[in-house]
């Protein structure tokens, strides 16, 4: 009994990462972010509440191992990189969540959050795009002390992520920042930089709505090859993993 009642006394924050649309990077900067704070000292865990994509157990290499349930509540899994991991993936059939109701994902996402975290004390959650009824159960349930937003330099992007920063301001939840992915792209046989998605948009956005900016991160190949194969470039010391290092700084300060 004694170890349950400090366990639930740690004092645990929540971030949600969050972006306007999909396919921008949330989940791949979620992840390395939760490994660069990991490495700043941090007991971070993970929870990956997109539904309409569950890709952390991709991300972070553990596919095969399903949550089990204690006293009525989930059980974390470990990943390869020291970071506990629940995802709707963990609970549904691949391909299956997508056609779940409000509530029901909402009550999915209850029990990813309010499960056996033990003693860590940073919890990040991926959230689905956009401003749904996941997020809105994320705000008005959970509280998180703030979130980030990550967006493409695309016009699009970043308008959406503009919307998702209201819904967070008016839950009375503060956006810590926007990041920037997908900025430049080195050609991996010239070396020549483009800007297929154009570039500083992000930064433009963020003064624009008296935001912080956290962060540049390049559109590179390596960084989608080592997502796929769950090596995260943020668990390299390399170039590839330091604009992460310096976003968790930023979150962490
Ligand atoms: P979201 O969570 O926003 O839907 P993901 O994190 O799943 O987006 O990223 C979508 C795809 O883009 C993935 O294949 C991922 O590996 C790739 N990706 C994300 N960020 C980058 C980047 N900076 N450079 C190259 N590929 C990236």
């Amino acid at each position: 009994v004694h170890v349950a009642m400090t366990a639930e006394r740690v004092q645990r924050r929540l971030i949600a990462v969050g972006s306007g649309k999909g396919g921008v990077g949330k989940s791949t900067l979620t992840a390395n972010l939760a490994i660069a704070l990991a490495g700043r000292g941090r007991k971070v865990g993970l929870v990956d509440a997109d539904i309409y994509g569950p890709s952390q157990p991709v991300i972070l290499g553990n596919q095969g191992s399903k949550p089990v349930a204690r006293d009525e509540k989930l059980v974390p899994v470990e990943s390869a990189f020291g970071i506990p991991v629940l995802s709707m993936g963990h609970l549904v059939e691949p391909g299956r969540a997508l056609a779940w109701r409000g509530p029901m994902a909402g009550n999915a996402l209850s029990q990813l959050v309010d499960a056996h975290w033990g003693d860590v004390d940073t919890l990040l959650v991926d959230l689905p795009p956009g401003t749904g009824d996941v997020q809105l159960t994320m705000l008005q349930r959970f509280k998180p002390i703030g979130a980030v937003l990550v967006s493409t330099p695309q016009d699009l992007a970043l308008i959406d992520a503009a919307r998702a920063g209201q819904l967070f301001d008016q839950a009375g939840v503060p956006v810590i920042g926007l990041v920037e992915n997908m900025a430049g792209y080195a050609c991996p046989h010239c070396g020549e930089l483009s800007d297929p998605f154009g570039k500083g948009g992000v930064e433009t956005a963020a003064a624009r709505l008296d935001l912080p900016f956290l962060g540049r991160i390049p559109l590179d190949l390596a960084i989608r090859e080592g997502s796929d194969r769950g090596k995260p470039p943020a668990a390299d010391e390399g170039a590839l993993g330091s604009p992460f290092h310096e976003i968790a700084a930023k979150v962490d300060a």
